[in-house]
């Protein structure tokens, strides 16, 4: 069977590496696309992705992107689709998340969609229509303090419904819990009574398997990363996915590599903590220096590194100093000077000769990716659960890409990244 059985769109290029690196656990070839390709599709994959920069974007811009989207994919012979956002539901009461699914859900002509951002085997659960990062609520949790979209409500029918025209309601565990043909007639019922937008609860992996199987042939699905994963492997065993599909592929790279850090979430300050301790060369970014005097300093320290040392240049910083820079230069100012200073890190780099970057941020990869001018990647061995590494060619050369969400890894992820790819 050839032709692309489904059609993802992620609101960020973390969010499309995480979830396009679910599907290739199941050792299927998985293309991602930055941005909307802007020649019709030729060679595809069973499972194709498209990366946005839409998460923070105005809602009529992330609807108008998202559409583009949809209609390359349909092209491309997807029947099914899938919205990737943030398992934090990274997203305030004008954000986008539910009038892009609203928009998806019209240009497909289907009446229902479920949301479902949970990802147990990452700490995020759904519990009553309650996101929980870890054991906290999610307005509890390191979230409340994100630089661009603080999180202070955990409940997700709370932050949908005034974004969506539609009425809300859930779907909880205790239905979920009694397997897939319970949650069906749940659907079921929530649509005869006119909802169209369903909360779904999930807190363990097995929750994950028994959405899927209940929806694997919705024409949209929304949520994290997740949901989408057992899909894969249900394909397969129902024939719409052959055994010969292409597989994943692997390429032996250089070891020169630079990593680029501009997440400030909890886990990426103890992720830049723990790789400094190791001793390994860093440069740490001072958001009011960079707006008074520009990159230079940061570009002269990294000619001269040596990138077998896999340097480290970083912006990432605690809570209270992302405020007070914040405060004196503008929240959107300051994390655009601070992307573009990281971007044109990473270009500099793979002139240098570096031939694997690592990122830290969805943010901060997107304008890496976008400064490095790679258009499609495909997607390797994964380091940690949602985060791949990938391959691509930027500039004329082969380069290996980690693109980490803020949150995702483990402390040691920057040495663990290396260590992976050598070992695949
Ligand atoms: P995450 O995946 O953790 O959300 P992002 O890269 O998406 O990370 O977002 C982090 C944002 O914070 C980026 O726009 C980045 O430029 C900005 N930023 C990084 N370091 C600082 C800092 N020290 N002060 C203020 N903003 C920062």
């Amino acid at each position: 069977m050839s032709g692309t059985i489904l059609g993802c769109i992620a609101d960020d290029f973390t969010g499309a590496t995480d979830i396009a690196g679910l599907l290739a656990r199941s050792g299927v070839r998985v293309s991602l696309r930055i941005g909307v390709p802007d020649t019709p599709p030729k060679t595809t994959s069973a499972f194709e992705v498209i990366a946005l920069k839409s998460r923070t974007a105005p809602v009529q811009k992330a609807i108008d992107e998202t559409r583009s989207a949809l209609a390359w994919l349909r092209d491309a012979g997807a029947r099914r689709f899938y919205w990737k956002y943030c398992s934090t539901f990274d997203s305030t009461a004008d954000g986008n998340i539910g009038p892009v699914a609203e928009a998806l859900m019209g240009d497909l002509g289907t009446d229902q969609t479920i949301y479902c951002p949970a990802f147990p085997e990452n700490g995020r659960s759904i519990f009553m229509g309650n996101l929980f990062v870890g054991q906290q609520p999610l307005a509890e949790s390191p979230m409340r303090d994100h630089p661009l979209t603080p999180m202070r409500d955990s409940n997700l029918m709370r932050l949908l419904a005034p974004q969506v025209r539609g009425r809300v309601g859930l779907i909880d565990r205790l239905t979920v819990a009694q397997g897939a043909q319970s949650l069906q007639d749940a659907l079921a019922q929530h649509r005869a009574e006119g909802i169209a937008h369903v909360v779904v609860d999930a807190v363990a992996s097995s929750d994950l398997v028994i959405i899927a199987t209940a929806c694997r042939d919705m024409p949209l699905m929304t949520g994290g990363s997740a949901v989408a994963m057992p899909l894969p492997a249900l394909y397969l065993a129902n024939g719409l996915l052959s055994d010969d599909a292409p597989k994943r592929p692997h390429h032996t790279l250089p070891d020169a590599t630079i990593i680029l850090s501009g997440s400030c979430s909890a886990m990426t300050n103890a992720q830049a903590s723990a790789y400094i301790a190791t001793g390994a060369p860093s440069y740490q970014l001072d958001p009011l220096t960079l707006a008074e005097r520009g990159t230079q300093e940061v570009i002269d320290w990294l000619a001269a590194q040596d990138l077998a040392q896999a340097p480290l240049v970083y912006a990432t910083a605690d809570p209270a100093s992302v405020n007070a820079a914040q405060a004196k230069v503008g929240a959107v100012e300051l994390g655009a000077l601070i992307e573009n200073t990281l971007a044109h890190c990473a270009t500099a780099a793979r002139d240098a000769g570096a031939r694997r970057i690592i990122v830290a941020g969805g943010e901060t990869s997107g304008a890496v990716t976008r400064a490095l001018g790679v258009a499609q990647l495909d997607i390797g061995t994964e380091i940690a659960p949602g985060v791949p590494w990938t391959f691509c060619i930027s500039d004329g050369v082969q380069i290996a890409l980690a693109l980490k969400s803020g949150n995702f890894g483990g402390e040691d992820f920057f040495t663990d990244a290396q260590t992976r790819l050598d070992a695949s």
